[in-house]
């Protein structure tokens, strides 16, 4: 009748970095705290959030284009080193998974 045919079990949302859709699942929720960036990784803090695949190429783009001061309406240079080291982490784990 709406004419939706997606599954609501299985949100999409759109990396900042790459700009492709995913699961929200396979994305890391990132929000504002105070003047940085900090990985949610449970996606329960509260506030506006930004998506990125746990990859350091997608950070990398988006941290370029400036995508998450725009994306979570926080004027100004946002510090995305906290993000950087727990996207590092995530990256590493998943390439010693056999
Ligand atoms: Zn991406």
């Amino acid at each position: 009748m709406s004419g939706r045919t997606h599954a609501r079990a299985c949100p999409e949302r759109t990396c900042v970095g790459c700009r492709e859709r995913a699961a929200k699942s396979d994305l890391l929720r990132i929000v504002v705290a105070g003047d940085a960036c900090v990985p949610d990784r449970r996606g329960t803090l509260p506030g506006r959030g930004a998506y990125v695949h746990p990859a350091v190429v997608c950070l990398d783009q988006a941290v370029r284009r400036r995508a998450f001061p725009r994306a979570l309406r926080s004027p100004g240079v946002l510090d995305t080193a906290e993000l950087r080291r727990a996207v590092e982490a995530v990256a590493g784990a998943a390439e010693a998974t056999p």
